[in-house]
């Protein structure tokens, strides 16, 4: 198991837009292996995104405890939205801070996994709010851009993605 350092908001690396994964290396496979660690120390995350460990590219790591597990991202696209929810979200990236944004109710995301197979998932609620909070990092957006009454609160014990 290996932690990473988060990198927090202020840092200008959370702003940048993250470059496409051309070869899944074994550097690559380390990255979400150390990312999922990172994301599931003491509990604390239930996704996360390579920039939020200071790697510019696109990836990142979702388990929201549902039966999907842990799944991972290489190189996201979501080619489907419908509907849509307003809830509170968190960040490893900027703790502390709370606030509600609008997301889709529903996702359609396509992405290659660590074999490179290219799969397609449908996702609802807060899977789908999840994987769209993960590929704004990829964009160098973070949930706080996108407070509905565009205030960020102080945070109570919810989880952090
Ligand atoms: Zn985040």
């Amino acid at each position: 198991m290996a932690l990473r350092n988060l990198v927090l908001e202020g840092d200008p690396l959370l702003r940048k837009t993250s470059r496409p994964v051309d070869e899944i290396t074994p550097r690559i496979i380390k990255l979400l292996d150390d990312m999922a660690d990172t994301m599931y120390f003491e509990g604390r995350g239930i996704g996360i995104a390579a920039p939020q460990v200071g790697v510019l590219r696109r990836v990142f790591v979702i388990d929201v405890g549902d039966e999907h597990g842990k799944i991972e991202f290489i190189n996201p696209e979501i080619i489907e939205t419908s509907g849509s929810q307003t809830d509170n979200e968190g960040c490893l990236s900027v703790p502390g801070k709370t606030c509600a944004v609008e997301r889709p109710e529903y996702v359609k995301i396509k992405a290659t996994d660590r074999d490179g197979n290219e799969f397609e998932l449908e996702a609802e609620g807060l899977l789908a709010r999840c994987i769209c909070h993960e590929n704004d990092h990829l964009n160098g957006i973070l949930f706080i851009d996108k407070s509905v009454d565009g205030k960020v609160y102080k945070a109570g014990d919810d989880d952090e993605e």
